[in-house]
């Protein structure tokens, strides 16, 4: 029987899968770390979408081999499983490093993917994050706000990790003149999301397929800003092919508070879904909105999918995470 070599589940994801102008490169060999999971999976699609060869670099700590098993058996897709807190010895010409647990070990992790680029004089792209911002004082916030970060509370492991990793990043890139690219990214979501791992939308939506009350954490007034990730996969690649060193937000500024994202996702999934309200986490961001100025002027960059359009797409590929091949079963 014929095999399937590429397999087609990525193409409802991505809008069309376009290849934008000036992404016309072909050829590249490209690490992606993390790439079995959600964002870095999606990257994995593109670049083998567009001709480059692949070579995912995962320990599968939350990623998830379904995520990129449609490649297995192109010739220009390789899964390795290994944990980057190991230093690691391959040839590429790029390196997109997503892998992060949210834990210490990001900071070596990094450093092992920053000394890789070194030697062999890739370019690497860090996967930062808005939590560099903190609890901001600002609002939105601009790249060249340095945060408001408490160094020893509950989150900070990972806020702290992300932002040594930046240090780490334009040390090598001063010191070594590793080529590299800084993203801040802003709260995405999408197909292939970690069903479980307690993200506001994942949590809203996996209940409401399931029937369960939507947890609303403290009185629901906090904000975050939405983007959908066939654009945080579009600005990644512009970022990674084009001249600019960064930091730069990548996020779509649409800002709703976690009572109107509960809102939508009753409309979209169940208007009948109940709402819990639970205490709130400590050290919880009160707002966030990304001002994306810098990506839309030196990227040419920004988000086109408004959260009432990519909420659905996420549904589906909840929907059947959830209940596997059942048609319509919570209804
Ligand atoms: P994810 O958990 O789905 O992906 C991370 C992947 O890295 C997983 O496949 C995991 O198994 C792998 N991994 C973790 N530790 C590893 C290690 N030590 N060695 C090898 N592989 C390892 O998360 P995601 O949402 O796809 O996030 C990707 C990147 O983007 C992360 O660096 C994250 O910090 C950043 N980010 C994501 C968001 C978001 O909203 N999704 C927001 C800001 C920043
Ligand atoms: N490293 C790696 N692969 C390489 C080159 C380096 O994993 O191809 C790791 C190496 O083990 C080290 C880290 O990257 O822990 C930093 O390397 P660098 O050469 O910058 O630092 P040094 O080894 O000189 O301290
Ligand atoms: N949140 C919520 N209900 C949940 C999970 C999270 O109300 O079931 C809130 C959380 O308190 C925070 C916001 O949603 O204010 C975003 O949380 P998430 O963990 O998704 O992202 P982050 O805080 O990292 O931006």
């Amino acid at each position: 029987p014929q095999r399937s070599v590429y397999p087609t589940r990525f193409e409802s994801f991505n809008m069309g899968g376009k290849i934008p102008l000036g992404l016309k490169r072909k050829g590249l060999r490209i690490l992606v770390t993390g790439g079995a999971g959600f964002v870095g999976s999606h990257i994995v699609d593109r670049l083998i979408e567009r001709g480059d060869s692949v070579i995912v670099v995962d320990n599968f700590f939350t990623g998830n081999k379904d995520n990129v098993m449609h490649h297995f058996g192109n010739p220009r897709f390789e899964l390795i499983r290994h944990d980057v807190v190991e230093p690691l010895l391959l040839e590429v010409d790029q390196i997109y490093h997503l892998a992060c647990p949210a834990s210490p070990t990001n900071v070596v992790g990094t450093l092992n993917m920053l000394g890789l680029a070194k030697r062999i004089g890739a370019r690497f792209l860090l996967t930062s994050t808005s939590e560099v911002y903190g609890d901001p004082l600002q609002h939105p916030q601009v790249e060249t706000y340095w945060g408001n970060v408490n160094p020893i509370g509950v989150r900070s492991c990972y806020d702290e990790g992300k932002r040594t990793a930046e240090t780490l990043t334009m040390d090598y890139h001063r010191g070594a003149g590793v080529e590299v690219r800084i993203a801040r990214i802003f709260n995405t979501y999408g197909p292939r999301m970690c069903i479980d791992d307690g993200r506001v939308v994942s949590n809203f939506v996996a209940q409401a397929l399931r029937k369960e009350p939507l947890t609303v954490y403290g009185d629901g007034k906090q904000t975050r800003s939405f983007q959908y990730v066939s654009d945080l996969v579009e600005g990644l690649m512009r970022l990674m092919e084009g001249e600019h060193v960064g930091p730069f937000n990548l996020g779509n500024p649409g800002e709703f508070t976690m009572l109107e994202l509960a809102q939508v996702v009753q409309e979209t999934i169940d208007p009948n879904a109940k709402i819990e309200f639970k205490p709130n986490t400590e050290d919880d961001p009160h707002k966030r909105k990304p001002d994306i100025t810098k990506a839309k002027e030196l990227l040419g960059w920004k988000p086109k999918v408004p959260l009432r359009k990519g909420l659905p797409m996420m549904v589906s590929d909840f929907r059947q995470r959830i209940f596997g091949d059942q048609k319509n079963p919570a209804t």
